[in-house]
C-alpha cells in the first residue's frame, strides 16, 4: 500500500468542505462569455495557488481574459510531463428570472452547489487546481513535470486561452500528454472530437409586393426547398480506421448511457443543423434575401473538404443562392490505448464501481488543441447533465469523486 496515495485521498476527505467553498466562491464570481471578461474568476484561483505558497504566472494576451500557467518538477527523477487544462470562462445566462436560485450565488444546497458553469466547467477547473495544489506537497515522490493551466476564451472559441498558449508557448503547455476534467459523465473519456464548420448560405431574388407573385420568385420558398435537399449530406457515411471504429463499437452503450439514447449513431454520420433562418421584412412583400446559417458536424476520420462538393452540388441547383466560408474545427483524435486511460479507468471504477469508456466527444473542448498538436488529450469529469442549462448544478459526491479521480491519476501517471 502506498502510504503517500492513501494520505492523498484522505487529505480531500478532509478537506471536502473547504473544497466545496472554493467551487461555491468561483461559481459566486461571474465569469460569462461573451463578453469574457475573467479577471476577478482568474483571481480566485490565483489566490488560492498564493495562498498554498504555489509559484504561477498570469499570461494575458488579452488583457480582460489572463490564463494561468504553473508547473513544477517532480524530485523522483525522469519522467513524463503531465499538463492539467480547464477553463475559466462559462456560458452566459440569458433569463436570471427563470432560474430558481440566482445564477451567480454558488448556493450550497440540498447537497449540490449551484450556478451557472458549475458543470462547464468551474467544477472540473477547482478540481484541477486542487490536484495540482495537492500533488506539489508529494512533489519528492513524482517523476517528471506537472503543469496547470487554468485558461479564458473557451466557451466562444476564440484565440486568446488555451490556443494562444498552445501556438506561443508550445514548450511549457503541449507536455507529453493532456488531461482536461471537462464534464463527460461517469461512463466516458473522451479521446476525440467531432468536428465542425458553419456556412452561411444568401439566396438572392429580385422580391416584389406581395400580391406580385407572378414579378419574381420568393426566396423565402427556394430556400425552403434548398433545406430540404441538404439534409442529403447526412447520408454520407464517416470513414473511421478500424481501431477506431472497434473501440467506438465496444463503447456504443456507454456513449448513450451518457449522452442519452441515439447518441452513438450519430457519433460516425455527418450531422445537420439548420442554426439559423433569416427572412422577410414585411408580411405583404416577397422576400428577396434569405440567409441560412449551417451548423456541420463531422465524424472523425473525415473533414469539410470531403463534405463540400456535396454541398456545392445541392446549393448549385439553386443559381439564386451563393456560399459563404465561416470558422472550421476538423475533427480530432488521438490514440485510445495510453497508460492514463487505463489509470483513469481503474480510479474511476475503484471510486465509483463504473469504469469508463474512451467515447467521441459530442461537441468541442480546448482538448483538441492538444491533439492537432499530436498530443494525446483526455477528459473526464462531472456529469454532463444541465449543461449550461437554467439552474445548472453539481453534486457535491459528483465534485469529490473528481477531484479525488483527477489527484490519484496524475499520481499514479507521475509515479509509475
Ligand atoms: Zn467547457
Amino acid at each position: 500500500m502506498d502510504a503517500a496515495r492513501q494520505e492523498l485521498s484522505e487529505t480531500i476527505d478532509r478537506q471536502a468542505d473547504d473544497l466545496v467553498a472554493f467551487l461555491s466562491r468561483f461559481v459566486a464570481t461571474p465569469s460569462p462569455n461573451p463578453p469574457g471578461d475573467t479577471r476577478a474568476a482568474c483571481a480566485v484561483l490565483s489566490g488560492a495557488l498564493e495562498a498554498a505558497g504555489l509559484e504561477y504566472e498570469v499570461i494575458a494576451p488579452h488583457p480582460e481574459m489572463p490564463n494561468i500557467v504553473a508547473s513544477f518538477e517532480g524530485g523522483a527523477g525522469a519522467g513524463p510531463h503531465l499538463v492539467l487544462n480547464g477553463h475559466i470562462d462559462v456560458f452566459p445566462v440569458e433569463d436570471p428570472s427563470v432560474w430558481s436560485r440566482a445564477p451567480w450565488s454558488g448556493e450550497v444546497a440540498d447537497g449540490r452547489i449551484w450556478g451557472r458553469g458549475v458543470i462547464d466547467m468551474k467544477c472540473g477547473t477547482a478540481a484541477l487546481l486542487h490536484a495540482y495544489r495537492l500533488l506539489h506537497g508529494v512533489r519528492h515522490r513524482l517523476k517528471g513535470r506537472l503543469t496547470l493551466t487554468c485558461v479564458s476564451d473557451e466557451e466562444t472559441v476564440g484565440p486568446w486561452g488555451a490556443r494562444w498558449l498552445v501556438e506561443n508557448m508550445p514548450e511549457r503547455v503541449l507536455g507529453d500528454v493532456l488531461l482536461s476534467a471537462e464534464a463527460t459523465g461517469r461512463h466516458a473519456i473522451y479521446f476525440a472530437e467531432r468536428g465542425v464548420f458553419w456556412l452561411t448560405i444568401t439566396v438572392r431574388t429580385p422580391g416584389a409586393h406581395g400580391a406580385y407573385g407572378h414579378v419574381t420568385p420568393s426566396a423565402s420558398r427556394i430556400a425552403a426547398r434548398l433545406i430540404g435537399d441538404l439534409a442529403e449530406i447526412e447520408t454520407i457515411a464517416g470513414a473511421p480506421s478500424d481501431n477506431i471504429a472497434a473501440v467506438l463499437a465496444r463503447a456504443a452503450t456507454s456513449i448513450d448511457a451518457s449522452h442519452g439514447e441515439g447518441a452513438s449513431a450519430m457519433l460516425d454520420k455527418v450531422t445537420l443543423n439548420v442554426a439559423m433562418v433569416n427572412a422577410g421584412v414585411k408580411n405583404n412583400m416577397i422576400p428577396a434575401r434569405v440567409e441560412l446559417v449551417l451548423d456541420v458536424r463531422l465524424p472523425i476520420g473525415m473533414s469539410k473538404a470531403d463534405v463540400m462538393p456535396a454541398i456545392a452540388a445541392i446549393v448549385a441547383r439553386y443559381p439564386q443562392s451563393s456560399i459563404e466560408h465561416g470558422e472550421v474545427l476538423e475533427p480530432n483524435w488521438c490514440d485510445p490505448v495510453h497508460p492514463l486511460v487505463d489509470i483513469l479507468q481503474a480510479n474511476a471504477r475503484a471510486l465509483t464501481g463504473v469504469r469508463p469508456d474512451p467515447i467521441v466527444c459530442l461537441g468541442m473542448t480546448d482538448a483538441r488543441l492538444w491533439r492537432y498538436a499530436g498530443v494525446p488529450a483526455f477528459v473526464y469529469g462531472s456529469t454532463t447533465e444541465g449543461t449550461a442549462g437554467i439552474d445548472e448544478h453539481v453534486e457535491i459526491a459528483d465534485y469529490l469523486h473528481v477531484v479525488k479521480a483527477h489527484t490519484l491519476s496524475a499520481y499514479d501517471y507521475l509515479t509509475a
